[in-house]
């Protein structure tokens, strides 16, 4: 596979952008490859600038859970377009699309939006700490959350309790009120709570963790945390920025069963566009300006080509079986990467919950991002390039995602896992 286009832009990139990308994991650099230019996509396909066809399996991230391009986003914004792109008022697609948040996520009966998942979560965590009057919150290590400061905190070393900055940049002031602690480890968090538990505002999480690989929540973990909210007077804010739209139509809440005080949303629900969403109880969303105390905002909040691009991916994801369907298409691929990690005889911990499934390269069970970390990336990064040539784009780093959306058919779905055992396959030596 030629990529001489993509090496020439990327070297053009590099001169007028730090590191040739807008966002950092696409430049590639943890498989040691240069990046792939994009020029066009397509339902289950997308091209490069090479001219080079690939059966993607990253769909943005997250949103294109439809495929690319689909005819009904695409006809909405277009009659959008022609009325106008943004105007710093209130419209009434924006209410459309709030009632069908409200209807489809079980726990929100309020929502605001914003421009990305970033934006939803600093918001939230704002509101939570504005509503309780308190200042700490905890997040758990291996969990993303945008790269607001006190969100990018990491977990100090042995200090359970004292995060330390997850970047240059970010003070130590900016995270003095972040606790971190590890992903589905209930002990930790009841520890915690019974310490500080009225100095803490918030619990945020992804319910399916997707930032570190896929990392489904541990039985009970969620009612757990539920429960130690209501002793503790904490509100539980459920990050489903990737679950949300995906796991169920109103994503891990419903498919579980356990209700956050607050939701954030994002990815899906832009429909390609730049979107995020914050929601919950009434009571507590009442707390935002212009009603309430807590001050946020945005120039391009609502904007109505993005709202009537998400509100059409929310409508087509809103009918009879979709989600029956993209959980059919999940335990295909699932089964397919079994067969082919099993034929290679290798070590790998495979999960997937619905249409999001990740396998991981370690033998050990993966339920936190201390057994997450784990993983062989050199493995993987051979891996990614075993598939690249195989033209199955996924995503160029171990921990993260690989999407399967209605657009894929179920001959993309084995395609993909055939080149897996294939290339698999030459990655090991069978001695050992
Ligand atoms: C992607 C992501 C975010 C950040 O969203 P952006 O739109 O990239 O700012 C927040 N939380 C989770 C769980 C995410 O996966």
């Amino acid at each position: 596979m030629r990529h001489t286009n993509s090496s020439r832009l990327f070297a053009e990139a590099c001169r007028v952008i730090p590191g040739g990308v807008n966002s950092p994991v696409r430049a590639f650099k943890s498989v040691g490859l240069e990046p792939v230019f994009y020029d066009r996509a397509k339902g289950s396909r997308v091209w490069d600038v090479d001219g080079n066809e690939y059966i993607d399996f990253v769909a943005s991230w997250g949103p294109m859970i439809l495929g690319h391009a689909p005819d009904e986003v695409l006809d909405a914004v277009r009659e959008q377009l022609e009325r106008g792109t943004s105007y710093g008022a209130p419209t009434e697609v924006e209410v459309r699309m709030a009632e069908a948040v409200v209807s489809a996520v079980p726990s929100v009966e309020m929502v605001r939006m914003v421009s990305s998942g970033t934006e939803a979560t600093m918001s939230a965590i704002r509101l939570a700490r504005g509503y309780t009057g308190r200042e700490k919150f905890i997040k758990f290590d291996g969990n993303y959350h945008g790269h607001s400061d006190a969100l990018l905190c990491a977990a100090g070393s042995g200090l359970v309790t004292l995060g330390i900055p997850g970047t240059p940049g970010v003070t130590a002031s900016a995270i003095a009120d972040t606790i971190v602690l590890p992903y589905n480890d209930l002990g930790a968090v009841s520890a915690v709570l019974a310490e500080v538990g009225e100095k803490v505002a918030a619990i945020i999480l992804e319910p399916v963790a997707g930032n570190m690989g896929v990392v489904p929540p541990a039985e009970e973990y969620l009612a757990g945390l539920r429960a130690l909210c209501d002793e503790y007077g904490v509100l539980l804010i459920f990050d489903e920025v990737i679950t949300g739209f995906r796991v169920a139509l109103g994503g891990a809440q419903e498919r579980y069963g356990v209700m956050p005080d607050l939701t954030t949303l994002g990815k899906i629900i832009g429909g390609g566009f730049p979107v995020g969403a914050f929601g919950g109880k009434r009571e507590i969303m009442e707390h935002l300006a212009p009603i309430g105390p807590v001050y946020q905002a945005g120039t391009l909040s609502g904007n109505p080509v993005a709202m009537i691009a998400g509100l059409a991916l929310v409508d087509a994801l809103s009918q009879p079986g979709v989600y029956d369907e993209l959980e059919r298409k999940g335990a295909l691929l699932e089964s397919g990467l079994r067969s082919a990690v099993r034929s290679a005889g290798i070590d790998a911990y495979l999960t997937r919950v619905g249409s999001m499934a990740c396998m991981f390269f370690t033998a050990e069970t993966v339920r936190d991002w201390k057994s997450a970390s784990t993983c062989d990336t050199e493995r993987y990064a051979r891996y990614f390039t075993g598939m690249l040539d195989h033209g199955i784009t996924i995503a160029p780093s171990q921990f993260e995602a690989t999407f399967v959306g209605l657009a894929h058919s179920d001959a993309d779905i084995i395609a993909m896992t055939d080149a897996a055992a294939e290339v698999l396959a030459t990655l090991y030596d069978r001695r050992a």
